[in-house]
């Protein structure tokens, strides 16, 4: 009888210090050509990481991974020790804990207030009225806010919109935060505030990965850009730029 050898890859072991490892990913939808073709991608504990390219190259698919909102159609991603491949659908509410994330369009609660969009997060994991009563004013005030705290969303400006978004997104102190496109529906001036306090929050602690189209501040802060094309990482640079598509 013929035996058949499979020989496994060596292993790599994930160094202590980092915090997500995705080796070689691909995920195809059921449609069309796969969204990530083969991604292998290090990235450590505190680091700031842009995410760039030209629309369709799978940088939301990316992002969506990365929250166990998809999984992948082969290759492994580990994020803070968990493989998310084998992580049971039990357990991703209490790994979306550890997770900040902001989108390009706010996605608030409409028919609440601006306090009430934050207290949301905080309830959510059972923290007490006394420690939101203490936590949300506090980051509100981190925002720009502390004013605004009655104000229903709808009656904000699209830049105070996304700030109770990162609010909500920060209240927890998440271990990462993730954002998709979160200057999208900005203007300049909000965008770089929004992306001033996202440098805020890496400073003190959290890993930030932010997905944009937005070159100036790219090419301004100088923070690892990865730059993907057609499901694949082309640039991974170190105090990088922004690359276009058709570099
Ligand atoms: P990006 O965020 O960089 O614009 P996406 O990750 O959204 O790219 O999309 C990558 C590719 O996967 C695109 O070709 C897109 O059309 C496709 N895609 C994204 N989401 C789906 C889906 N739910 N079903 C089928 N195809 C999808
Ligand atoms: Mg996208």
């Amino acid at each position: 009888m013929e035996r058949v050898i499979r020989r496994k890859r060596p292993t790599r072991q994930i160094p202590a210090d980092e915090i997500i490892t995705l080796d070689n990913v691909s995920k195809a939808y059921s449609t069309g050509k796969p969204a990530l073709n083969g991604v292998t991608l290090h990235i450590k504990k505190g680091e700031f990481v842009f995410i760039v390219g030209d629309s369709g190259s799978g940088k939301s698919t990316l992002i969506k991974l990365l929250l166990r909102e998809l999984v992948p159609s082969s290759g492994t991603i580990t994020v803070m020790g968990h493989d998310l491949g084998k992580m049971r659908h039990r357990n991703i509410p209490k790994f979306r804990r550890n997770l900040g994330i902001v989108f390009q369009d706010f996605r608030l609660l409409k028919d609440r207030n601006v306090y009430e969009n934050v207290a949301f997060a905080q309830r959510i994991i059972q923290k007490s009225t006394r420690e939101i009563r203490k936590n949300v004013p506090s980051v509100l005030a981190t925002v720009g806010l502390a004013g605004k705290y009655k104000s229903k969303v709808t009656q904000l400006s699209g830049g105070e919109q996304q700030r109770v978004a990162l609010a909500r997104a920060m209240v927890n102190k998440p271990t990462i935060l993730l954002a998709d496109e979160p200057t999208g529906n900005l203007d300049p001036g909000n965008s770089w505030e929004i992306m001033k306090l996202m440098e805020q929050i890496n400073e003190n602690g959290t890993t930030v990965i932010i997905v944009t189209h937005n070159r100036e501040i790219v090419n301004a802060m100088h923070k690892r850009v990865i730059t993907m094309k057609k499901g694949v990482v082309i640039y991974d640079e170190e105090e990088g730029e922004y690359h276009d598509e058709d570099e």
